[in-house]
């Protein structure tokens, strides 16, 4: 077992880069610490399998260093790191039983028969693939097949870490819920460092104790799925994290502070100091909608909106509005009285949250 650590890391699958944009993995540091669970998240196309594969070392990276512990082992094969990995799409010998599918990796690295017998026994029984295991792999469906490619990175106690790239795309909701909640019981018993690549930000804070949010090619957050929610790093990270998503305007900085559609933001006299000073122009506020306040009367911190439609989602119901001319969502109880086309909203200081350049700003406290 083993941190890893990723040390100005890069890759590009561009023979000439021209810029930051021809690269899957833009430069980045990171410590998977020993012992986590961890789930890499973020939408298609974002660099999660391209850094998973740089981990595993199936993929040489184009710059910098992977680190298992104080090791360099960028030059390591996969079978040297140690390390388990468990695809999209299953890998099994369909000619082999699941038995010795799953006894493989224990048989290759020469453990006993007696401990290879009770460990398939031990893997087998917890993704209930015990019935199975005499029959050929062969015959078996794809989320039989993609349980069994998942025993096989599971087997080994002995590994570096263990990482898994949308494991249970194949494998139908029902059992994927399931699955999700085995795995996390296996880490708990075993305590392996496991990374956990999705795109599905349920399936993300169900396994992991953190998540690390990717986008174009790098780590915007590493966090609790509280702190992403709570407290958004990038406005990629508001956007993506929470259904719906952060809802952002775009003020303007005049000399009465942060302004929108004529209206004053409650935003901190410092933050406001701290704008004008640094002559950052590209600003946004974000709240979630969650954290919007809605009243049933007027109020001197409210502004009046426009409602545009109400979604009953059973327990919560989101409220659609517009403010001014901008779209926007906010969360209301299942009994909060609204009416009928105007509303009033204010957005409570701690929650509308200052972006400089797409990035959280914060000022240290005093
Ligand atoms: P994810 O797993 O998050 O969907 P990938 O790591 O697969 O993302 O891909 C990241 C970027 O690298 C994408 O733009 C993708 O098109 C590109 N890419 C991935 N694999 C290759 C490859 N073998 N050759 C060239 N480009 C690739
Ligand atoms: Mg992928």
């Amino acid at each position: 077992m083993a941190q890893i650590t990723l040390k100005s890391l890069a890759h590009t699958y561009s023979a000439n880069p021209k810029g930051p944009e021809d690269y899957a993995i833009r430069e980045m540091q990171h410590v998977w610490e020993q012992g986590g669970a961890y789930a890499l998240l973020g939408p298609s196309g974002c660099g999660k399998s391209t850094l998973l594969n740089i981990i595993s070392g199936l993929l040489e990276p184009s710059d910098g260093d992977i680190l298992f512990d104080d090791t360099r082992v960028n030059k390591l094969k996969p079978e040297q790191r140690n390390i388990a990995q468990v695809f999209q799409f299953p890998v099994v010998y369909d000619t082999m039983t699941v038995f010795e599918n799953l006894a493989f990796p224990l048989r290759n690295i020469g453990v006993p028969e007696h401990k290879v017998k009770s460990k398939v026994y031990e893997v087998a029984e917890v993704l209930e693939l015990t019935e199975q295991l005499n029959r050929k792999a062969k015959g078996l469906s794809a989320d039989q097949k993609q349980k069994v490619s998942m025993g096989r990175g599971l087997v080994r106690d002995d590994v570096s870490a263990i990482l898994f790239d949308e494991p249970l795309t194949v494998i139908d909701p029902q059992l994927k819920w399931k699955l999700r909640r085995k795995l996390k019981q296996i880490h708990k018993q075993f305590n392996t460092t496991m990374v956990y690549v999705t795109h599905d930000q349920l399936e993300a804070s169900t396994f992991a104790d953190k998540i690390a949010l990717m986008y174009e090619g790098q780590i915007v957050q590493f966090g609790t799925p509280r702190e992403l929610f709570e407290s958004p790093k990038h406005t990629f990270v508001g956007y993506f994290i929470g259904s719906p998503g952060m809802n952002f305007i775009t003020p303007e900085l005049t000399d009465r502070g942060l302004e929108f559609e004529g209206q004053l933001m409650p935003v901190a006299d410092k933050m406001v100091a701290h704008l004008r000073q640094s002559g950052i122009t590209n600003i946004k506020l974000g709240i979630r909608p969650e954290f919007v306040h809605v009243w049933t009367e007027a109020n001197d911190d409210a502004f009046e909106v426009t409602i545009q439609d109400i979604e009953d989602l059973g327990t919560y119901r989101i409220m659609s509005f517009r403010f001014g001319s901008i779209p926007m969502k906010a969360r209301l109880h299942e009994d909060q009285k609204v009416p009928d086309k105007k509303a009033r909203v204010s957005f409570p200081e701690q929650w509308l949250k200052v972006y400089a350049d797409e990035y959280l700003l914060e000022l240290p406290h005093e």
